[in-house]
């Protein structure tokens, strides 16, 4: 009786697990790695009934088990892995399916001793960690969470190695019909439901943990353009500002500016508008370095803080885009139309903040509309690169629109 409500201790924690994570990967509307966990409690839940409600005596009981069982563990390592972005090698797993379970028929029929048979199966779900263990350890990105997985899913593998081993050096043997009275079944109750239980918070923290990053990047990242929002651009800009302070670092801000933009709108449209502006964005993110932020800070207004790269670089990277930006067509115009953008540039003045240098890279700009627009000016008057922009006047737009229609 005893052992019946112990047994009945992992199922039901499985059946908890299950639904949390059935829950979050629905309405949390996460990736299969969440539903991956649930398909692992759901098998190891399976798994455990089949041993606790069936007759221990019969050959079969072990064998549904361990395949139920080893569902349980590839489920969980193909969502592990997953999570991870790594390789789950299944086919590696199944290879260690196959031996163990070969191993465990020819045991059922050698012995109606149910140690070997112990041995047998816990040690292929070790192997089966330990394979998983090395897959996470080749992850290129490890946070704080995904070293407390590698760790708790370690000691959960090592469980499954040192856990039968040890039991039967107390018991020695055990007969399969009175599996379920036997004190390695009690341990077994016990270990499974602590690692379950130890298991299963790691991963529903994992779970959170992604959703709250998620929802953070989301609100950091721009729809139209894929750039960071303006709090999280400006957020970055004094980090990184004080990170070059302390580095010694030369930085340079750029602000850019799509020339006679409302025009665009009025003339072709908002949705037009709007593949403007992520096509700038686009260009921008193909032109800067992976070192450099870049953020969408107004409209039709872009920031780009230039990481160890004094004014005279920034203005270079600057005409690079303008020029990108000059020839790169926008869904929705006429096949030869091209929009332009104006540039401001300041480098970085010694210890010198984001309020500050923003102003003087904002007239710097300004003073490039005055010129003509289409042209980058540094804020120590530098202007180059002027090429005549391909007007986009109200009048002719319209003209042209009328054409098409
Ligand atoms: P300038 O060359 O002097 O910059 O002239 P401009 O017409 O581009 O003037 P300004 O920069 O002031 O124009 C900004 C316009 O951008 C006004 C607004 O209608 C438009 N705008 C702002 N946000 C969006 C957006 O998200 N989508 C679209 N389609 N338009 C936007
Ligand atoms: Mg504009
Ligand atoms: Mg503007």
């Amino acid at each position: 009786m005893r052992e019946q409500i112990m047994g009945l201790i992992t199922p039901t924690m499985s059946i908890v697990f299950i639904a949390v994570f059935v829950v979050m990967w629905w309405r949390g509307k996460m990736e299969n790695y969440v539903l991956a966990f649930a398909a692992a409690y759901l098998f190891f839940a399976l798994g455990f009934g089949v041993t606790h409600l069936f007759d221990t005596g019969s050959p079969y009981v072990f064998h549904v088990t361990q395949f139920f069982y080893t569902l349980s563990v590839a489920a969980g390592v193909w969502g592990l892995t997953r999570r991870a972005g790594q390789p789950p090698y299944l086919g590696v797993l199944l290879t260690i399916y196959g031996l163990a379970a070969t191993t465990l028929a020819v045991a059922v029929v050698t012995s109606p001793d149910i140690a070997s048979r112990l041995i047998i199966v816990n040690v292929g779900y070790g192997s089966m960690y330990l394979v998983c263990i090395m897959s996470l350890l080749g992850a290129q990105r490890r946070e704080a969470i995904d070293k407390l997985i590698i760790v708790t899913h370690a000691i959960l593998g090592a469980q499954f190695m040192i856990r039968p081993v040890l039991t039967l050096l107390v018991e020695r043997s055990i007969a399969a019909d009175i599996y379920r009275e036997s004190v390695y079944y009690s341990v077994l109750n016990l270990s499974l439901a602590l690692v379950s239980l130890m298991s299963a918070m790691v991963l529903v923290g994992a779970c959170v943990y992604d959703q709250i990053k998620a929802v953070r990047e989301q609100a950091e990242i721009d729809g139209l353009t894929g750039l960071r929002t303006r709090r999280a651009f400006e957020q970055d800009v004094v980090e990184l500002l004080e990170k070059a302070k302390q580095e010694y670092l030369p930085v340079a801000l750029v602000v850019a500016d799509i020339d006679h933009f409302k025009a665009v709108n009025d003339v072709w449209g908002h949705q037009i508008g709007d593949h403007a502006i992520a096509r700038f964005g686009e260009v921008i993110r193909g032109t800067i370095r992976e070192t450099d932020i870049a953020g969408r800070i107004g409209g039709e207004e872009f920031c780009i803080l230039a990481w160890n790269c004094d004014e005279e670089a920034a203005v270079t990277m600057a005409e690079r885009i303008r020029r990108n930006f000059a020839e790169a067509p926008v869904e929705g115009l006429l096949e030869d139309h091209r929009l332009t953008a104006s540039f401001g540039v300041a480098g970085r003045g010694e210890g010198e903040g984001y309020g500050k240098l923003f102003a003087r890279t904002d007239s710097a700009l300004y003073r490039a509309k005055d010129a003509g627009r289409n042209r980058t000016v540094g804020d120590r008057e530098k202007q180059r690169g002027i090429v005549t922009p391909i007007k986009v006047e109200a009048d002719e737009q319209g003209a042209q629109r009328e054409a098409i229609a």
